[in-house]
């Protein structure tokens, strides 16, 4: 892998850039650049087949200075312990940037789940929360679901977890059911952070989403839903890519539609009146609203010069290379970075954990408002940060936010010895 694209390096220059930028004492940086702990973890599972398979499992704490450790588990082949150190960190910066009170962890598990039964899924399930167990807890470390883990999943393992403790900790994980103490809301609840922030990005440039045309890459929880938020905002959606195919109408289509279509064939692709699109060219062509709700690393440099889009909405963990942030930014394209955009499912997850600490369920209609409270100010505070230097891009505001936030928690409980007064009262210097 170039180094480039080397997530873990990439958040690490984030963090670097932000803690330079806003003239702090390099412990900030030392204290930052690596998780606080790891675990590894061997998960023996028996098969249907009678045989044992050995699988291995991570956890990683980025920060727990704000609040606990927070944030998903991924269940995928491509698992390695770089990656969820990256994805920890990347959580500590989004639940700073909206000002949740809690740091930033991952899980994973090396493993394909497609291949697994669902007996088999739900022993690795069991088996994975039993092994790290010691290090999560309502107050500790709170899981919730990523790629491939699912609600289910979420309450297999919250039950074990309360068998173990012999009582019902429904706050130790989120993202369950909403028969074991899920959230209203939760499950439509990154898409609807990154709807939300694109609204105010369009209000800012000063155009309407009225007939605005968006492209999304990603058919799968976010893109398919932010697509269907920003059509009912009035968007016109004219082209979508999922991992099999494109679909292209410069007249736009309807979302809903789509997603029927594509859970009757598979594909977004031949959706009736459209024409096939691939994702290369999805993301240069001609439109308002660009959405990369997919992968990693799919803004290179290359990809950013063609760039046409106004404003880029990263709902997916990582979209743009730090070379492609460059060229976004001296293209003036308005950039509404991954940890700022995606933030909405985090945001939800700490509703889901607040109601469970509480007892007391709140309805669609008011999580749904307090998730726009908390977007709008994230947005606003990103902006004004952004309005401090002329050197300062969407991005680096973002993490100068969100730093600054951890760095504050860290400063006030001490761990910065003598220089606690200096980070406390820092004020970011206009350039
Ligand atoms: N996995 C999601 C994320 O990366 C949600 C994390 C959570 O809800 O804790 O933002």
């Amino acid at each position: 892998m170039a180094s480039n694209l080397n997530p873990f390096e990439n958040a690490q220059q984030e963090i670097k850039r932000a803690v330079t930028r806003l003239g702090m004492h390099p412990a900030v940086y030392e204290i930052l650049k690596q998780p606080m702990k790891v675990l590894t973890v061997v998960i023996p599972v028996q098969m249907d087949d009678g045989s044992i398979k050995v699988f291995t499992g991570y956890r990683a704490q980025h920060n727990n200075a704000p609040g606990p450790y927070k944030g998903g588990i991924r269940f995928h082949p491509d698992v390695t312990l770089d990656e969820v150190k990256a994805l920890a960190m990347w959580m500590t910066f989004k639940c700073g940037v909206v000002g949740l009170p809690y740091g930033g962890g991952k899980g994973g598990v090396a493993c394909n789940p497609k291949e697994l039964s669902r007996g088999e899924l739900e022993r690795l399930s069991r088996g994975y929360i039993r092994a790290v167990a010691e290090v999560v807890g309502a107050e500790k470390d709170i899981p919730a679901p990523d790629v491939y883990t699912n609600p289910q999943i979420m309450a297999w393992m919250m039950d074990e977890f309360s068998q173990l403790k012999g009582y019902n900790e429904f706050g130790v994980i989120t993202g369950k059911p909403l028969v074991v103490g899920g959230s209203a809301g939760r499950n439509e609840a990154t898409a609807r952070g990154c709807s939300i922030v694109v609204r105010e990005a369009a209000k800012t440039l000063g155009f309407s989403l009225k007939g605005a045309t968006v492209a999304v890459q990603g058919f799968g929880n976010a893109g398919s839903i932010v697509a269907r938020l920003l059509h009912a905002e009035g968007c016109r959606i004219v082209a979508v890519v999922d991992s099999t195919g494109g679909a292209y109408n410069p007249a736009g289509m309807d979302p809903g539609r789509l997603s029927e279509h594509k859970v009757k064939t598979g594909s977004v692709k031949g959706y009736p009146g459209t024409k096939s699109v691939s994702s290369a060219e999805l993301l240069t062509m001609e439109c308002d609203i660009l959405v990369p709700a997919a992968l990693e690393n799919q803004i290179t440099a290359s990809v950013a010069s063609q760039v046409k889009a106004k404003i880029v909405a990263e709902a997916a963990n990582g979209p743009t290379t730090p070379d492609g942030d460059r060229v976004l930014t001296q293209q003036g394209v308005f950039l509404i970075p991954d940890i700022l955009a995606s933030a909405g499912g985090v945001t939800v997850s700490y509703f889901e954990w607040v109601q469970n600490n509480m007892g007391y369920y709140w309805t669609e209609q008011e999580v749904n408002e307090r998730l726009e409270a908390i977007m709008v100010k994230g947005f606003q505070e990103v902006l004004t940060m952004k309005k401090l230097g002329k050197d300062i891009d969407m991005r680096l505001a973002a993490y100068m936010v969100a730093v600054k936030r951890v760095a504050d928690a860290m400063a006030v409980r001490g761990w910065l010895g003598n220089t606690t007064s200096q980070v406390a009262k820092m004020e970011v210097k206009p350039a």
